[in-house]
């Protein structure tokens, strides 16, 4: 059986220059699409991955991550809609690139969609009541 899922990788200092991702394709058979990398302050990498393969491959290749060091998230516990913040005010549905909210046109409410979510961080910046909040 096939998967896809979206992850967030935390990498140690010592292993933001080795070819970690490049094993998974080697080894393990998978493909991946990089939707976000960065380094933080404390020069940790941070990787947001969708990751594609045979099941068995993917637990094989997320064992190795893991081995080798790196911490890993499902991106969907990352960004997090506050509801009793939110005004509804629509400024995060405009800017959005992957079209992750959605307007109830009867409630007139804003709904947050975390699967659509890749974790740009534009909505963070954008929403006047900082109704958007990222957990790295
Ligand atoms: S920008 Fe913020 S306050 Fe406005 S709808 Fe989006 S989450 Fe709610
Ligand atoms: S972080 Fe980016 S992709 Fe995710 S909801 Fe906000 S604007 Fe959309």
């Amino acid at each position: 059986m096939a998967v896809s899922k979206r992850i967030v990788l935390h990498f140690p200092r010592r292993l933001v220059e080795q070819p970690v991702i490049c094993r998974l394709v080697k080894d393990y058979d998978l493909e991946f699409n990089i939707l976000k990398a960065s380094i933080t302050p404390e020069e940790e990498g941070l990787l947001v991955l969708e990751l594609k393969g045979a099941q068995k491959e993917y637990d094989k290749g997320i064992n190795f991550l893991l081995k080798s060091g790196i911490k890993i998230q499902s991106l969907s516990q990352d960004v997090t809609h506050n509801e009793e913040r939110c005004t509804h005010c629509g400024a995060c549905i405009t800017i959005c690139p992957a079209d992750a909210f959605e307007l109830d046109i009867q409630t007139r409410r804003v709904k947050f969609n975390n699967e659509k979510c890749v974790v740009c961080g534009l909505c963070i910046k954008a929403c006047p009541p900082r109704a958007m909040e990222v957990h790295f």
